[in-house]
């Protein structure tokens, strides 16, 4: 089966909401086709090191230019991460994913991190590491400390980043995900939705990450945070409106992980839909400056859908 072309994604997006059962069937019809096992893999992340970000990604609170009431702290203990990792594998988490602010992480950082990886390389839950933009060399070092995954954001698409942020490139961001891959590194990366994109612009971002062939994409719906740019929604999504764009998302990049990060609380009622909607994975526990859902709750939405968490 052929993913669809951008002039089908448009079409799944602009579908009427009386059409979304059908369009749920078709995208659930598809995936099992495609030998999909149905269970729902979990992965978990630390905001290790918060705040003083010299970017202005018009999204997020840990930008120096943001006035968010959010509370930077440098990196985090050792110990503390590898007890966050060790509640993440207790609940299930298959990735555990250690997240620093900033551009880039200071040699020192980056050191202590692949220390820390190597302390726990091959064992379960397996590390994954979003720590901005990279280099080549610094994701080789990542890699053979045993780091398995890479997150890395387009945040959205090509044309609309300029709206986002300014202080670095969509270029720059498509580079790090490439050079991740050349590094050996399984991918996941994704972005936001409902930062004022046009629809288009969405389906982009969409082709984009089948271009770079991620093996995992992160989608994220927008919470407008205080201090930040988008304090207020350019546009109500509504939760109809969210299925339609993770099952766009999965019919693009049918051979990719779908998983749902921030903002899944916002499909409501619909929630347990995400997973006929091509959903293969969540995010369970705390987001990077706000709470997210309980591991409890995901396991009752879960059970509720249908679903079991992949082992
Ligand atoms: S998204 Fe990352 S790079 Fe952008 S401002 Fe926030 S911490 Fe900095």
């Amino acid at each position: 089966m052929q993913a669809v072309s951008p002039a089908g994604a448009m079409e799944i997006l602009l579908t009427p909401q009386d059409r979304i059962q059908s369009l749920l069937a078709l995208s659930e019809g598809i995936r099992a086709a495609r030998g999909s096992s149905g269970e729902i893999s979990l992965c978990s992340i630390i905001n290790a090191k918060s705040g003083d970000c010299t970017e202005d990604c018009s999204f997020c609170a840990q930008s120096s230019f943001s006035s968010s009431p959010h509370k930077s702290y440098p990196m985090m203990d050792v110990c503390r991460i590898l007890s966050a990792r060790e509640k993440a594998f207790e609940h299930g988490a298959g990735h555990f994913s250690i997240v620093t602010s900033g551009r880039s992480p200071t040699e020192e950082d980056l050191t202590c991190i692949c220390e820390m990886i190597s302390s726990g390389k091959g064992e379960k839950p397996f590390w994954c590491a979003s720590l901005g933009i990279l280099t080549l060399r610094q994701l080789r070092l990542l890699k053979n400390a045993g780091l398995r995954r890479y997150h890395h954001n387009l945040e959205t698409g090509r044309t609309y980043f300029p709206e986002v942020c300014t202080t670095h490139t969509w270029q720059e961001r498509a580079d790090t995900v490439r050079m991740a891959k050349a590094a050996g590194l399984e991918v996941c990366s994704g972005g936001i939705i409902g930062l004022g994109e046009s629809l288009p612009q969405r389906v982009n971002m969409a082709f984009e990450l089948r271009e770079l062939q991620v093996d995992s994409i992160a989608l994220n719906f927008l919470i407008p945070l205080e201090g930040t740019k988008f304090t207020t929604r350019k546009e109500n999504i509504s939760p109809v409106d969210m299925l339609k764009t993770v099952i766009m998302f999965g019919m693009v990049c049918p051979d990719s992980e779908l998983r749902i990060c921030a903002g899944r609380g916002m499909l409501a009622e619909y929630e347990k839909e995400i997973f006929r909607a091509g959903v293969t994975g969540i995010m369970t526990g705390d987001l990077l400056t706000i709470s997210g859902s309980g591991f409890q709750e995901d396991i009752e939405l879960l059970a509720a859908a249908g679903r079991v968490r992949a082992e």
